[in-house]
C-alpha cells in the first residue's frame, strides 16, 4: 500500500466506522459464533503475495462482524462501559501515526509534557487534592497506565518496596524474606479480582474484608483487623479502598478509611474508582471523595466512562518518588541531559515502551469540555434511573440495593436458578446483553447503562425484553 492507496483506503475506512457506530443499534449484540469459527473462515496460513486493499476490506464484515460483540451498542448492559467518541477516535489514529515511544522525556518531549497537563487538567475536573497534582510544584502527579489493574500493582509494589526499605532502615540484619512473609494488604470482599490477583503478582498476602449491608467497607471494620494482625506479628501496609464496585457500584466509606490508615501509619493507601471515578466530575457525587487527602494514590478509567477510547487508565500519586524509587533502573542507553527536569515515565509503570495516550484525553476534554462531559455522565445516571423505575414497578421483582450511578441490580423474585434462567435466555436471545453479579449468594441481574448511543427508548426496550422473557418463565412454572 502507498501514500495514494491509503489515503483512498482511510477515507473509505472511516466511512466504514461511521456507518457501522450509527447502525450499531440494528446489530446483534452478542454473536452467535463458536470458538475458532475464523480458522474455517480463512486461509490457513499468511499469504505469499500482498493482496490488494478492497479485498481485504471487504472480509472485515464477512469475518470479523460476525463474531463481535457490539461493545458500544444501546443494548449492551454487561459489565461497565467502555469509553467511545469521535474526538478519541481521531486522537488513537493520530498516536498510531506519530508511532513514539515515549518512556522517557526525550524520547518524544510532547508525549510526556502534554500527560503532565492532562493529568492537571482531569485531576482538577475532578477536584482532587492539590498535592496530586504536579501543577502544584510538590512531589504528587499523574500517569496515564493502560488499566486500573497495572495501576493498583504498581501501588502495591511501590508499597512494598517502601516498607521493606523503612524495616531495613530500623533493623539492618533483617532478612528481606521475612519482612515479606510479614506484610499485610487489605481491601474488602467487593474489590475487583485484580486487587487479588496484584497481591498474587507482588508475592505479598492480601486479605478481603467483610463489607456491610450496604457492600462498603468501614473504617471500623479494617482498624479492628489491622489491630489484631499487628497483634499476630504481621505488618499491615497497603489498603485498597473502591469507589464503585464492580458487582454492585458500592462505595467504600473513604472518610472513615483515611483516618485510619493515617492513624495507623506508614500504611499506603490506594484508591481504585475505575467506573465510578468519571462521575467526581460532578459536583454532586464528589463526597465520596472525602478522606482522599489522606490517601497516596487514586485512580480511575477515563477509558469507561469518561468517553475516552481504551486504553486509558489515570492515576494520581501524591508522592511520585516512592513509585520512581521502587522502579528506577537507569541504563546508559536510556540516559538524557533533561533528567529530573520532567517525568521518565518509564519509572512510573510497569513496561518500558508507552504509546501518546493524553492524546486521548486532550481532543476529548476540548471536544466536549467539562459542561458536556458532565452531561454524559448526569444523562446515563438519568436512564439507569428510568430503568430503576420500571423494575421497581413490576412486583414480581425486586431491587436488593439502590442503584447506583449507571448501574441497576435486580432480580426476580424467587431461587437464584430462576434468575439464571433468565439471565440464560436474555443473552441467548442475544438482543441485549447483560452479565449477573453474586451478593452475599444471591444471584442478581446487573443493568449497566453502557453505550453513549443509550435513550430511553432502549431501556424501554430491554426492559420489554426482560419481561418477555420473565412472562414465559412464569408462565412455565405455572404450569408445572
Ligand atoms: C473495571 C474495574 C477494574 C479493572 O479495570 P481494568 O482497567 O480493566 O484493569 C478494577 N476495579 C474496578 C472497581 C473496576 O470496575
Amino acid at each position: 500500500m502507498d501514500a495514494q492507496q491509503f489515503r483512498y483506503a482511510a477515507h473509505e475506512m472511516i466511512d466504514f466506522i461511521i456507518d457501522y457506530l450509527e447502525n450499531i443499534r440494528s446489530r446483534r449484540v452478542l454473536p452467535t459464533v463458536q470458538p475458532g469459527y475464523i480458522r474455517d473462515m480463512i486461509p490457513a496460513a499468511a499469504p505469499e503475495l500482498g493482496e490488494p486493499w478492497q479485498v481485504i476490506f471487504q472480509d472485515i464484515e464477512r469475518v470479523i462482524m460476525p463474531g463481535v460483540t457490539h461493545w458500544h451498542s444501546p443494548h449492551f448492559h454487561a459489565y461497565f462501559p467502555t469509553g467511545n467518541s469521535w474526538p478519541a477516535i481521531l486522537a488513537d489514529i493520530l498516536s498510531d501515526a506519530i508511532g513514539c515511544i515515549g518512556f522517557s522525556w526525550i524520547a518524544s518531549p510532547a508525549c510526556t509534557d502534554l500527560e503532565v497537563v492532562m493529568m492537571d487538567w482531569l485531576g482538577q475536573l475532578l477536584g482532587l487534592p492539590s498535592q496530586f497534582l504536579a501543577c502544584s510544584g510538590g512531589t504528587g502527579g499523574g500517569v496515564i497506565q493502560g488499566t486500573a489493574s497495572e495501576a493498583t500493582l504498581v501501588a502495591l509494589l511501590a508499597a512494598k518496596a517502601k516498607a521493606i526499605s523503612r524495616l531495613k532502615s530500623i533493623d539492618s540484619d533483617v532478612d528481606e524474606s521475612q519482612i515479606v512473609g510479614r506484610l499485610l494488604a487489605y481491601s474488602s470482599d467487593q474489590s475487583h479480582s485484580s486487587v487479588e490477583r496484584a497481591g498474587i503478582l507482588a508475592g505479598v498476602r492480601v486479605r478481603l474484608l467483610p463489607s456491610d449491608e450496604l457492600f462498603s467497607l468501614r473504617g471500623e471494620t479494617l482498624k479492628l483487623a489491622m489491630e489484631e494482625d499487628r497483634a499476630k506479628g504481621f505488618i499491615p501496609f497497603f489498603v485498597t479502598a473502591t469507589l464503585g464496585t464492580t458487582p454492585s457500584c458500592a462505595f467504600d466509606d473513604l472518610s472513615e478509611i483515611g483516618p485510619v490508615c493515617h492513624q495507623f501509619e506508614n500504611i499506603w493507601l490506594h484508591v481504585d474508582a475505575a467506573y465510578a471515578g468519571s462521575a467526581f466530575i460532578c459536583d454532586e457525587y464528589r463526597h465520596h471523595l472525602n478522606g482522599l487527602e489522606l490517601a497516596d494514590s487514586f485512580n480511575f478509567n477515563p477509558h469507561k466512562w469518561l468517553l475516552v477510547n481504551f486504553d486509558c487508565s489515570a492515576m494520581w500519586l501524591k508522592n511520585a518518588n516512592d513509585v520512581v524509587d521502587a522502579f528506577n533502573v537507569d541504563p546508559l542507553y536510556l540516559k538524557h541531559d533533561r533528567q529530573g527536569q520532567a517525568p521518565d515515565y518509564r519509572h512510573w509503570q510497569i513496561p518500558l515502551g508507552r504509546r501518546f495516550r493524553s492524546l486521548k484525553l486532550w481532543f476529548v476534554m476540548r471536544s466536549y469540555g467539562a459542561e458536556g462531559l458532565r452531561a454524559h455522565i448526569r444523562q446515563q445516571i438519568k436512564l439507569a434511573c428510568e430503568f430503576h423505575q420500571l423494575v421497581a414497578k413490576d412486583d414480581r421483582f425486586e431491587v436488593p440495593v439502590p442503584p447506583a450511578m449507571g448501574l441497576v441490580c435486580f432480580r426476580m423474585k424467587g431461587e437464584n436458578n430462576l434468575n439464571e434462567t433468565l439471565l440464560k435466555r436474555i443473552n441467548d436471545a442475544g438482543r441485549i446483553h447483560m452479565v449477573p453479579a453474586k451478593l452475599r449468594g444471591q444471584f442478581i441481574l446487573r443493568l449497566a447503562v453502557c453505550s453513549r448511543y443509550t435513550e430511553s427508548r432502549d431501556i424501554v426496550f430491554a426492559w420489554q425484553e426482560l419481561r418477555s422473557h420473565a412472562n414465559f418463565l412464569m408462565g412455565q412454572q405455572q404450569l408445572l
